[in-house]
Order: structure tokens, then sequence, then C-alpha cells
């Protein structure tokens, strides 16, 4: 039994335990993170890379919430690149590609300097609970009781993972790591709904055998924005990625030996990410385009090693090489490491609630791959709202539970649809699963989520004045940009043509017009000139978004009027006799906790809908009579 008593334990290092782990802790929650290895804190099992689309937008999210990944990779940023940069700012994706050692290094400066959480290298094995049914103690491969208030499994791809090489398998929870077993077995004994699911990895390339001159250079941003709101400026190096094709060659090649590839000897049988097949699905289910994108990407900057991503695959290794002797500037490269598909067991979202504590084990909560999601940044938004969670019912069991919705963040997005929906496949984020597009932006990450940490006490005081200063300068600009105005004739003067209808238009009205920026505000009213840069481009976005965002929150007002009907979690959907069996078999497996959840379960009508909040209005005033 080791003496300490910890409020939070959080078991796996990985991208969500890095989260949840700092998240309770900054709380002020006496917190462990129990890994397998201090090493492999923050390691990145697949691509090197954080960000994209969607996925950027949830960094800068983690980041407004004071989470780790955005410093970690503002750190490790080696080629940064926002995608859609042509596109307007709502569905601009910020990406870097990282440099594998620097992230995990800072991302473990990160962990093991932070206050109030202690580290431990030992697998969980077992969690016991109290006599109430509540978390009571974690138990480890070295024999330990570590005694605790609340626990966040975190554990990935490990549980029971089983690596495919061709026709070969081997236990593991990701190259050269053991798998987590009796962790599996735990699960089990709670009686979760586990299933099954696979992803997959490339093979990792020797740089020095690539032929590079017969790929097209892809040069990094010459400005890189940084992903946290607190950096003004990258540091790190920048260099290029490279950008080769398979053809007509290699498909065949793949075709020939599809008998040899677990996905289709029937081998495996659970599904993979729909979004990031592997090659040989690709050939299979692309089969009238001749030819696929590859980008190769430097695993750092001291490092040979290439990540060739586009060619994930479970062929066997002498497959992967013949693969690789077709394709343009590859035909003598060196593996360093086959690719491979893991299989591995996942837990049913839908048995937890919004604040991904499970419902049946009270203190228990799951974030991250476990979840049924895929992808670092998916896992780290998890990680961090269990966190919070977790670490606040620790300190107070009446405290408010950290909840994002929909209309606040992708992370509300993901969440609500993981517990809504359940996954039939890996889940990632697209910025098209979120209904608020335009209010949701990468760039306005901080204002939305900012005060809202300020509140649950997970921003700590260096984060907290900075964000208070940039959104007093906000405002001041704001402010000052809706008084300075003037007459479409007298604007003319300034070459700037607006309808001549005498209607006066202020500088916020000209910043909605495309083809007018605060460079030609200035020479209207040179004042302007004082305002920050950065708080310029802000002003100009919220312009030219304005009217559209105007719409959207009243959309955002009557989601939350449902929303915010809480369906009593004693509800017996049996009762409601209108209701047909198939919607009532619906709303007992997915048990939503709110009306606007119930409103997104794929089945649910509209009547339906109306005779469910019937149902619960006159239970709410039952309730109101008897207690009166
Ligand atoms: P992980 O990062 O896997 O971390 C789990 C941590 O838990 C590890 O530190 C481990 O040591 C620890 N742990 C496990 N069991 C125990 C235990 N019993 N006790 C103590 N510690 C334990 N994502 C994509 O977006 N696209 C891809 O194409 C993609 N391909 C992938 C291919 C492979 C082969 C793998 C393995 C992963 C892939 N991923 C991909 C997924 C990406 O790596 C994960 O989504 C992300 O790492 C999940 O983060 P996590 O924190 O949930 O788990």
């Amino acid at each position: 039994m080791m003496n300490e008593k910890y409020e939070v334990i959080v078991i796996g290092g990985g991208h969500a335990g890095c989260e949840a782990a700092a998240a309770s802790a900054r709380v002020g929650a006496k917190t462990l993170l129990l890994t397998h290895k201090i090493e492999t804190i923050g390691a990145m099992s697949c691509n090197p890379a954080i960000g994209g689309l969607g996925k950027g937008h949830i960094v800068r999210e983690i980041d407004a919430l004071d989470g780790l990944m955005g410093r970690v990779i503002d750190q490790a940023g080696i080629q940064y690149r926002m995608l859609n940069a042509s596109k307007g700012p709502a569905v601009r994706g910020p990406r870097a590609q990282a440099d594998r050692k620097l992230y995990a290094a800072a991302m473990q400066r990160e962990i093991l300097n932070m206050p109030n959480l202690d580290v431990h290298a030992a697998g969980a094995e077992d969690i016991r609970l109290g006599k109430d049914g509540v978390v009571h103690a974690v138990i480890t491969d070295k024999d330990e009781i570590i005694n605790c208030d609340k626990v966040i499994i975190t554990t990935g791809t490990f549980l029971r993972g089983l690596i495919h090489r061709g026709l070969q398998t081997e236990p593991a929870g990701r190259v050269g790591d053991r798998p987590a077993v009796k962790l599996a077995e735990t699960l089990e004994r709670f009686e979760f709904p586990l299933g099954r699911l696979k992803t997959g990895t490339p093979p990792r390339l020797d740089g020095k055998t690539i032929d590079w001159s017969k790929c097209d250079a892809q040069p990094a941003d010459a400005e890189p924005v940084p992903f946290s709101f607190m950096n003004t400026k990258v540091d790190v190096p920048q260099i290029d990625c490279h950008i080769t094709y398979t053809n007509d060659q290699t498909h065949a090649i793949i075709r020939d030996n599809l008998d040899q590839a677990p996905m289709y000897s029937g081998q495996i049988q659970s599904s993979g990410p729909r979004y990031c097949p592997s090659i040989e699905d690709k050939v299979v289910r692309f089969a009238d385009k001749d030819r696929h994108q590859i980008f190769l990407e430097p695993e750092g900057l001291d490092d040979d090693t290439v990540y060739p991503n586009g060619i994930s695959t479970s062929l066997p290794e002498s497959v992967q090489r013949k693969i690789l002797k077709t394709i343009p500037g590859l035909e003598n490269a060196e593996i360093l490491v086959p690719g491979y598909a893991i299989e591995y067991d996942y837990i049913d979202p839908r048995a937890l609630k919004h604040t991904l504590e499970t419902r049946k084990v009270p203190g228990l909560y799951l974030a991250g791959q476990i979840n049924g999601t895929t992808g670092y940044e998916e896992a780290g938004a998890q990680g961090l709202v269990a966190g919070i969670n977790a670490a606040l019912q620790a300190k107070n069991p009446d405290s408010a539970p950290f909840i994002i919705d929909r209309a606040e963040g992708y992370i509300g997005v993901l969440i609500d649809d993981l517990v809504t929906h359940g996954v039939s496949e890996p889940y990632r984020m697209f910025t098209s699963r979120a209904e608020y597009r335009l209010l949701l932006r990468a760039d306005n990450a901080d204002q939305r989520l900012t005060p809202k940490g300020i509140d649950a006490g997970c921003i700590l005081d260096d984060r907290k004045s900075a964000y208070l200063e940039k959104s007093r300068q906000l405002d001041a600009a704001m402010a000052l940009t809706k008084t300075l105005e003037m007459t479409p004739n007298a604007l003319l003067d300034y070459g700037v043509k607006v309808n001549q209808d005498g209607t006066r238009r202020s500088a916020f009205d000209l910043l909605s017009y495309k083809e007018y920026g605060f460079d030609t505000l200035f020479q209207i009213w040179p004042e302007l000139a004082k305002i920050d840069e950065s708080i310029q481009e802000q002003v100009a976005i919220n312009a030219l978004y304005s009217g559209y965002l105007d719409r959207q929150m009243a959309d955002i007002h009557a989601y939350r009027r449902e929303e915010n009907l809480v369906i009593p979690q004693d509800i017996d959907f049996d009762e409601i006799g209108s209701l047909s069996n198939e919607i009532k078999a619906i709303l007992k497996q997915s048990q939503p906790q709110t009306l606007g959840a119930a409103s997104r379960l794929r089945g649910m009508t509209p009547a339906a809908l109306v005779t469910l909040m019937r149902f619960v209005k006159q239970g709410d005033s039952k309730q109101n009579r008897k207690s009166a």
C-alpha cells in the first residue's frame, strides 16, 4: 500500500493522460499520473504532426483552457502550415509537423514540473471499488495499492492491443510496448460495453536512402502562426516536407497481395478510420484512382527517419518493400520500422456522461482513444475535460459539472457526438461536424473558452492576466471602430465606394467589405493605427462575419433552450405510452441527458421529441407539486 492518497489518479501518459493530469493539477487536486514508462510520456504513436482541419481548432481550444498541447507543439513544430489559408477564417486549420523527440521532451518538462502532480512508472492492473460501488484505489503491476477518490483511464490503443503485420500477429499496445490485458478484464468485470477497433501506421523510412530530387518540395509557411495564445512567434527552425505518388505498378502489387492483408484475409474484423484508410483500403475502395499522394514528413531536425504519410499498411514487410520500389524517390528507400495495423478494445462512449464520468461506476472517468476516437487532439480534448471534472468533483462534490456545449467549442461537439451517438469506426473531428462553424473559429478559441476556464479554476495566473489584457484591448478596439463614422459621400474622398444611401458607415461596417482592410481605414482615421496588429486581425474577422453571426446567435439561443431541459436520470421511457418501441429502444440505449441530446439521436422524430418534452415537463410539475 502506498502511503500517499490521491484525489485523482490518471492512468496512461499519452495525449489524453497528459492533459487530464495537468488539468486536474491546475484545478488544485492532488494528482498522480500512473504510466508504463516516464520516457514515453507524450510519445506520438503515429503521425508526427499536430492540428489540421478541425483538429487544429481543438488544439487552440485546449490551449484556451490552459492545456498543454498548443504550448508543447510550439516548442517542437518544424513545419507550420495554415491549411485552407485561402478560404474563410472559420475553416482554416492550423497544422504543424513535429520533431518527435522535441515534442515528447517538452511534454515531459511540462508534466514533471507541474505543481500538485506526481508521476509514477507502473502499469495499472485493477481498480478497487468501495462498498458503496465508488472508485477507491488503483492496483499496479508492482502490487501497489494506491488510494484515491477519482480515476481517469486514458490507455489509448493498449487495451488488449494486437499488432498485425501480414498474417503474423503480436500482442502489443503499440510497437515496442506491452498491451494492457488485466485492465481490460477489469473493465469487462464492471460490465462496460466493450468493442474492437483498428488503426494502422506506415513503415518508417531512412531519409538518407530517399532520392529527394524526384519528389516535389513543400515549404513551411513564411510566417508560422503559433498554436498557443500565449506565444507570439515560433523559434524552432522550419524545414520542407516532400510529396510523391503511388502509381499503377504500386496498385497492382497491392491487389496481387490482398490475401496477405489482414483486413481482406478476414484476420481483422473490426472497423478502421474511414478518413485515414490504409493504402490497401484506398486501392480497393477508390479503384478508379490512378495515384495516391504521399507526404514525406521528416520526424525531426536531427533525425533521418521519414514518415510517409498516406501509405499506412499492414501488408507483410516483404510486400511493403516491393511497394516502395515502385514509388518515385523511394525506389531504394530502406525501412527502419515496418508498417502495421493494431486492433484494440474500446468502450462504447454512450456509457459516459458529458463530464466523461462513467454512468456505471461513480468516480471513474474515461478519455482518449479508449472512447473510440482517433488522433492526439481528440484524445487531448477529452483528457482535459475529464481532468477538470474529476478534480472539481474530488474537491467539492457539489461543484457544477464542466461541460462545453456544441455552441461553445469543437470539444463540445466531440464529446456530445460520442456520448450521444457512440461510434462505429474511429471518430475524428472535421469542421463539418459543428453546426456553429462561423462562431467556433480557431482564432477566437480564447474568447469562447478562457472565461469558462477561469470560472472552473483551470487557468493559471499568467494566462488569466494575458487574456484579460487582450480582452480589454479587443473591447476597446471594437468600440473605437464602431464609433468612428463617415457619410458615403465623404468616404469617396478616400476612394471608398459604398451605396450612396446617406447612411453613415462606421470603420467596423467598412471592415465587413472584403475589399477594405485596416490599411484603408488608417488613411481615414489615423488613430486606428494604435490598435495592436493581432487585435486588428480579430476585429476584422468579427466584422467580416458580423451579419452571419447575428443569425447564428439566434439559432444558438434556440438550441440552448432545448439543451437546458434536463431529462431525469431515473426516467422510465417505457412509461411514455405514445412512443414507439423503436424510439424507446433508441432512448434506452443512449440515455440522453437533455432534450437537445435526444434531438440529435439518429432515428428520433420531431413528434417523439414533443412527446418526450411534454412527459419531462409534466414530471417536473408533478415533482414541484409534491415538494410544495
Ligand atoms: P496513447 O497516446 O496511446 O497513450 C496511452 C498511454 O497509456 C501510453 O502512455 C501507455 O503507456 C499508457 N498505458 C496504457 N495502459 C496502461 C496501464 N495499464 N497502466 C499504465 N499506463 C498505461 N491517429 C490518427 O489521428 N491518425 C492515424 O492514422 C493514427 N494511426 C495510428 C496508428 C497506430 C499504430 C497507433 C498505435 C495509433 C494511431 N493513431 C492515429 C492514434 C493516436 O496515436 C492516438 O489517437 C492517440 O495517441 C491517442 O491518445 P491516448 O492518450 O488516448 O492514448
